[in-house]
């Protein structure tokens, strides 16, 4: 595809946060983290979450891949900063149903901020999974410890 296809305004808002990265880069501290793959496009996300007292204290990723993952990666951190895990999981949860093809309220899609012009890639299925990925990896690094403890991995 070309991101050509996209809206102007959605395509520059997307080039913006892929060639300004936020957040990118490694914490200090971190609670949990998650590092995943998109094998068909070659895109990788290492995420690391701070939770402090069951909030997004701090989120940072790094990895490289696609301009929508990294586009991706950049909205969801700014997106998710500062709200109480809870509150991720909702959001990681309207975006990766959006890319099953479930639909969500306007009133979900507006808590995703930025991230939710991303939404409108679900148009071209190939890019799909390069726009979810830094949500699932946010699925999977905070339901991760809870997961482990049951799995008794
Ligand atoms: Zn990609």
């Amino acid at each position: 595809m070309g991101l050509s296809k996209l809206n102007g305004l959605y395509r520059e808002v997307i080039l913006d946060y892929a060639n300004h990265p936020h957040n990118k880069g490694s914490l200090a501290t971190t609670t949990n983290t998650m590092t995943l793959h998109n094998p068909t496009c070659g895109d990788t996300i290492n995420l690391q979450v701070d939770v402090k007292d069951n909030k997004i204290n701090n989120i940072a990723y790094t990895g490289d891949g696609c301009t929508i993952s990294q586009a991706s990666a950049s909205m969801m951190t700014d997106a998710v900063k500062g709200k109480t895990v809870d509150e991720a999981l909702a959001m990681a949860k309207t975006f990766s149903d959006l890319a099953i093809g479930k639909k969500h309220p306007t009133t979900d899609l507006e808590q995703l901020g930025d991230a939710q012009i991303l939404t409108n890639i679900m148009e071209f299925p190939a890019r799909i999974k390069c726009a979810t990925l830094s949500w699932w990896a946010l699925q999977r690094a905070l339901l991760k410890d809870s997961e482990e403890e049951e799995k008794n991995e």
